[in-house]
Order: C-alpha cells, then structure tokens, then sequence
C-alpha cells in the first residue's frame, strides 16, 4: 500500500488517483443530473402537478439533496471514513433510481428519498478526497479541482441531455417501448451510478490511507456497532425526507434550522481547536456565506432563466437552429469543460510567476464575471423585437461569462475548504460548503419565483423588460459582494494564516 507521502509527492500535474476519481465522479454527476433533468417533467406531464408545485418540490427535492451532504460529511468524519461513506451513498444512489426504475409513478417519493439520502453520503466525500492528494501548500491543487471540475460537467452535459431524451422518446425510440420510457430513462441512471461505485471500488486501493475509518483507535467490535447504526439510521431517515420533500411547506422550515444548527456545530467543534486554526475555520465559514449569493444567482439558471428562455430566446445559435432551452441547460456545461482545465493551467502559469491572484480574490473575481454575465443577461433587452423575443448569441455569450465567474468560485471554494480546514473536520466543512449551495437553491427558487410573479399574465416584451431589469438587480448585487471581496481580502487572508 502505498503511503500517504508517496501519494502527495507525485511528479507532474495531476495525480494519478485524480483520474480515477474524475471518472467516479463523472458517473455520478450523470446519474444526478440525469434525474435532476427529468424531475420536474415528469411531475407535471406523469404525476399531474401544476407547474408551481412541480416547481416549488424540485427546488425542495434540490435544497435537501445539498442540505444532506453537511450531515453526509459529519458521518464521514466521525464514524465511516470518507470511503466508506461514499460506497453507502453510490449504494442508496443506485437502490433510489432503480426503484424508480420499476415504478416512478408509485415510488417517485422513495426513489427520491434514497437519491437525497446516497448523493449526502457520496458528493461531499468524494471532493473531500480529491484534496487528501496533495500536501499542505501543494499549489497544484486549484488546478486539481478545476480538472475535477471538468469531470463534474461532463457527466452533467451527457447524463442531462441523455435521460430526458430517453424519456422523452427524442432517443433509442425504436429500442424502447413507449410506456416503458420513463422506467428506462430512471434504469439508466441506476447503471451510471454503478459503473461510477465499480470505478471507485475498483481503483480505491491506490488511494493507500486515504479515507478509512477515523476510529481505527477503537475495538472492532465497537466500530462495526457504530457503523451499523449510522447505516440503519441513514435508512430510517428516508420516510422522513419523503414526508418534508413531498410537502413544500416544510422545506421553509428545515432550512431555517439546519444553517444555524450546523453553524452552532461547527463553533461548538472550535472550542477544542487553537485559534491559529480557529482562525481558518472563520475563513472557510467567509467562504461559505459569500457563495450562497453565487449560487441563488446561478441557479436561476434551473429557474426564471429557462421560463425567459421558453419565451424570450430566438432559435439560432450562430446561425443554427436549437432549442433555446437546451442551450440555457447546458452552454454552462460545456463551457466548463472547455475553459476548466485551462483555468487551472493558468493558475499554475501565474503561480510560477507570483502573480496567482490569493483565493479572496478568485472569489471576488468569481462575483465580478456573475456581475458581468447578469448585465449581459439584462442588455439582451436592448436586441429584443416587438414580442420581446430577443438573441440567444448574446443570452449565451452571458453564460460563458458566468461559467468563468464559476471556475473562480466553485474548484476553487472546494480546493480551499480541504485546506482550511483541520484533519478532523475535513468532510463536515465540505459538506457546509455544500450547504451553502442548498441555500443557494432555495433563495434562487425565491427570487425567480418573484420575477416570475410579477412577469404573470404580461405579453411577451413587458415580460422581457421585467426579467431583464430583474437580472439586472441581480447583476449590481453581485458586483457589490464582488467588491466587498476584494476589499475585505487583506483582513481573509491574515485569518487564512498562510494558505494560499
Ligand atoms: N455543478 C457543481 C456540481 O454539481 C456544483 C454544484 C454546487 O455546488 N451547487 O458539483
């Protein structure tokens, strides 16, 4: 086996264990946006909900999903290992869609249920040993992340175009029996999900130490007692996501408890720390709070922008014709797996030359690109014709803008929380960081539904100008957290005490 050492002190680039988590991942991200792609269609055309509440339970089914990955975590750190943690969660992932699989329309809750459940046990821990691979200070790990990153949206791209295609009939038709579209499009994701668990059982041998049990101090008999225990409880917990996910109402209230309560957790764990570490704890927790902006802006994307994009988009992309919301779903993706890589390479090009901008300023960078890109969004009012329909050049033209505002905030936030954080913590502080993104989700669910409120029942150029002007709200808010970043970057990084 080899050892810690070993690992981090690879030649090169990247790491080659970096590449078998790449692939892991990428499976998984294809199964998760597979479904992800087809959850609030198939609520509206097969379980017969109306739009705002197929709305409001796929914002609630997206806020938990990242909401359980901060208790994901707590397990990883304290009682399964990040490993072990993972396999539990690929093995809920693949129970929850091939339950799916055998009957959506009864099932759609349970199968749900498990999908929250798995992706908290696998999405944090599997970011959370991509950093175990590099050495405290090891500069290459932004670009690690970023070339992470590219695997994350490249599972996105094709398992969200793929699914809802299959579903939709659009693909495999001829192979596929009309009524039996939907259990395959749900199969289909359960087959990713276990050619991505194959890939990491398969391969988890390279990472040496990484990721076993954090009470190796223990009997065994003590251990495999805990372990057990946080297995059945994980599983007595699905009817209770079921009964919140299944009415939005509650969604209101789990959020209002579990950011403070997992805030009070993390103070609570700082009592034993010294405050050099302390000190990063803050920094991380910065972090954190700044990117629940990111992410209510981003995710508009799943929101009011693909309702702007159903009405407001022409068809042409350079000329040739495509669905304006196909465009909206998935520019972001392919722009990432595009820029990603070279993002990370420039890193390391400024890294050698000393001028890498410190990870406050990525982020304060990362707002100012969101800030841009939402003007973008907003001066599309400016190419609209008399319905309001206006360029979908310049709406993804935004979009690539974005997608660099991204690589600035989202590699770069995981890459620094496995750094901030002290050993013992690791998993917990990367599942707040995804926490962080549930809010996201849920603020971003709130504020689109108020463009949307307002754009009600107006012809199509007076709901032009509304989503617009309200992108354009957007675009300034961003700007400010942009610079407050960069104001406040010499005060993060003195409490970052000398990571970079
Ligand atoms: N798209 C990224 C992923 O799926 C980031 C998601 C997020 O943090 N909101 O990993």
């Amino acid at each position: 086996m080899e050892s810690i050492e070993q690992i981090q002190n690879f030649k090169g680039k990247y790491p080659r264990q970096l590449w078998y988590l790449f692939f892991s991942e990428m499976w998984e991200r294809f199964s998760f946006y597979g479904m992800r792609g087809m959850l609030v269609i198939f609520m509206v055309n097969q379980l017969g909900l109306n739009k705002v509440d197929a709305n409001l339970q796929y914002g609630a089914s997206q806020a938990f999903v990242y909401a359980f990955t901060f208790v994901g975590g707590l397990f990883a750190d304290k009682i399964l290992g990040y490993r072990k943690s993972l396999f539990w969660g690929g093995l809920l992932m693949i129970v929850g869609s091939i339950i799916l699989a055998i009957d959506p329309k009864e099932f759609f809750f349970l199968g749900l249920g498990f999908n929250i459940i798995g992706t908290g046990f696998f999405k944090p821990n599997i970011s959370t040993i991509v950093g175990s691979l590099y050495k405290e200070g090891d500069p290459r790990t932004d670009a690690g992340f970023s070339f992470f990153y590219m695997g994350v949206n490249l599972g996105a791209l094709i398992g969200g175009y793929i699914c809802i295609a299959v579903a939709n009939g659009t693909m495999l038709s001829d192979w596929v029996p009309e009524h039996l579209r939907w259990n395959m499009a749900f199969g289909f994701a359960s087959v990713v999900m276990a050619i991505s668990l194959i890939t990491f059982v398969w391969t988890q041998k390279s990472l040496g130490p990484i990721g076993i049990s954090p009470l190796l101090n223990l009997k065994i008999s003590t251990r495999r007692i805990l372990e057990i225990v946080t297995y059945v409880a994980s599983l007595i917990a699905i009817p209770f996501i079921i009964l919140l996910v299944s009415n939005p109402k509650y969604t209101d209230r789990f959020m209002f408890i579990i950011g403070p309560c997992a805030l009070a957790y993390f103070l609570f764990e700082m009592r034993s720390y010294s405050w050099p570490v302390n000190k990063k704890i803050i920094a991380a927790l910065i972090f954190i709070f700044f990117s629940i902006f990111f992410w209510a802006f981003f995710e508009q994307s799943g929101g009011s922008l693909s309702l702007f994009a159903e009405h407001n988009l022409q068809t042409k992309l350079l000329g040739v014709t495509v669905d304006p919301n196909g465009v909206n779903n998935s520019a972001n993706s392919a722009f990432v797996i595009i820029f990603a890589a070279l993002f990370g390479l420039v890193w390391l090009w400024m890294n050698k030359k000393k001028i890498e901008p410190n990870t406050t300023v990525k982020f304060g960078l990362g707002f100012l690109f969101l800030a841009i890109g939402f003007y973008v969004f907003y001066y599309c009012k400016f190419f609209a014709d008399s319905n309001g329909v206006t360029s979908l050049n310049l709406f993804t033209f935004a979009w690539l803008i974005i997608t660099f505002g991204e690589l600035c905030l989202s590699p770069i936030g995981m890459s620094v929380m496995t750094k901030l954080s002290p050993q013992k913590l690791q998993a917990g502080m990367m599942g707040m960081w995804f926490l962080a993104s549930a809010y996201g989700q849920y603020f971003a669910g709130l504020l689109g539904a108020d463009i949307a409120k307002i754009a009600e029942n107006k012809t199509g150029l007076e709901a032009l100008v509304i989503y617009c002007d309200g992108y354009k709200d957007l675009a300034i808010y961003a700007l400010i957290a942009g610079l407050v970043l960069i104001l406040i970057s010499p005060l993060v990084k003195k409490l970052m005490g000398g990571v970079k």
